[in-house]
């Protein structure tokens, strides 16, 4: 098996920084109630639809919900975009979601509460260290995350999520192709582990996943030896060794509605236990254990850009008409092609993404 790895000063050095959580006021049960009647008012009269990602706060994504629009992994969030008719969608979610869904919806207006909620996986990837590295090795397929600026989708042969990157990895490898990886280190070293393709890998990470720890791991497994691990690919490699169950959001969430297991130590953000427990309500959530105070995700399993998504700022970007996402349209006719070869690949292949479970 031949493989690569490199990297880049501009990737290893750190160029952005990891914002505090931000703190919301405590809102009383009827203040809240009244925010979302006015956000539900707003909605329908601007025509527009709600999509947030499971990373979100709860209220969010019933939100989403209750007024017919949708909480979902990042692709499927646009999709549901792209088939839905509303002219106006509102990401709840981070930067690269609003981009992803302006992409494939250029005609419609997309918004989102908070432009500067972004990604440490697409901060630490700027598109023109990204250029430079993508033209040393130009003998190589460009295969990017979907968690990634628009320019960088632009500079892609291919972009993935990680319930179909194994598979695009897989068909690459076959027809011979070196692979050029980007941004997400954990989730290169663990689609190269598998597919034993030749992947050269930007030095990315995600700062909440990368926090998981292996030993602290293996002692709540001890504590709960009937617990089924599931764990998230942007985790580093000890800690998803462990797994019982490796995968994306979606699939995360189906393994705790299918499998037969009381009990689930999870390693992802710690807004998908929303979700998890709306649909498998009997089950016990154990958080995986992190590096807590003093790490670099001074979060701890909740990814602080996320965090950004709130009932208030989203009805006052209804109300404002603020935090519009605009692309490029040269860069963003550039970034669907690749967007655009992953929908087709998964159509003939029959890989339903939904159910696979995507970032
Ligand atoms: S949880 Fe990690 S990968 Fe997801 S948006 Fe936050 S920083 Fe990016």
């Amino acid at each position: 098996m031949s493989t690569s790895s490199a990297t880049l000063p501009e990737a290893s050095n750190r160029t952005f920084e990891v914002p505090k959580h931000p703190e919301w006021p405590v809102l009383s049960a009827s203040e809240k109630e009244t925010l979302k009647a006015r956000i539900k008012g707003l909605l329908k009269e601007q025509n527009a639809v709600l999509v947030a990602h499971y990373y979100t706060d709860g209220d969010l994504q019933d939100l989403a919900e209750e007024t017919g629009g949708c909480v979902a992994d990042s692709l499927e969030m646009a999709r549901f975009g792209t088939e839905h008719d509303a002219p106006t969608l509102v990401v709840a979610g981070v930067r690269f979601m609003g981009e992803t869904a302006k992409i494939l919806n250029p005609e419609k207006k997309v918004l989102m509460p908070d432009l500067e909620a972004t990604c440490s996986l697409d901060a630490g990837c700027p598109a023109d260290a990204f250029t430079r590295f993508c033209d040393q090795h130009p003998d190589r397929t460009v295969v990017v995350y979907a968690n990634t600026s628009a320019a960088v989708k632009a500079r892609a042969d291919w972009v993935v999520t990680s319930g179909i990157a194994l598979s695009i990895v897989e068909h690459l490898k076959n027809k011979g192709e070196k692979i050029l990886w980007a941004p997400d280190k954990h989730l290169g070293h663990y689609i190269q582990s598998v597919t034993g393709a030749d992947m050269l890998m930007w030095d990315g990470s995600c700062v909440v996943h990368e926090e998981f720890k292996s030993v602290a791991l293996e002692r709540v497994r001890k504590l709960h030896p009937d617990a089924a691990v599931l764990v998230h690919p942007e985790s580093p490699a000890e800690v998803i060794e462990q797994a019982d169950v490796v995968g994306s959001t979606t699939a995360l969430i189906k393994a705790v509605t299918t499998m037969a297991n009381k009990e689930f130590i999870v390693a992802t953000d710690e807004g998908i236990f929303h979700k998890m427990h709306q649909l498998a309500p009997g089950k016990k959530l154990i958080e995986a254990p992190t590096a807590g105070q003093g790490a670099s995700c001074e979060s701890c399993a909740h990814c602080p850009w996320m965090a950004m998504n709130a009932l208030q700022n989203l009805a006052e970007v209804l109300e404002s008409g603020r935090n519009e996402v605009i692309i490029d349209p040269a860069t963003s006719e550039r970034a669907v092609l690749p967007i655009r070869r992953m929908l087709d690949f998964a159509r003939e292949y029959g890989i339903t993404m939904k159910g696979k479970g995507n970032a």
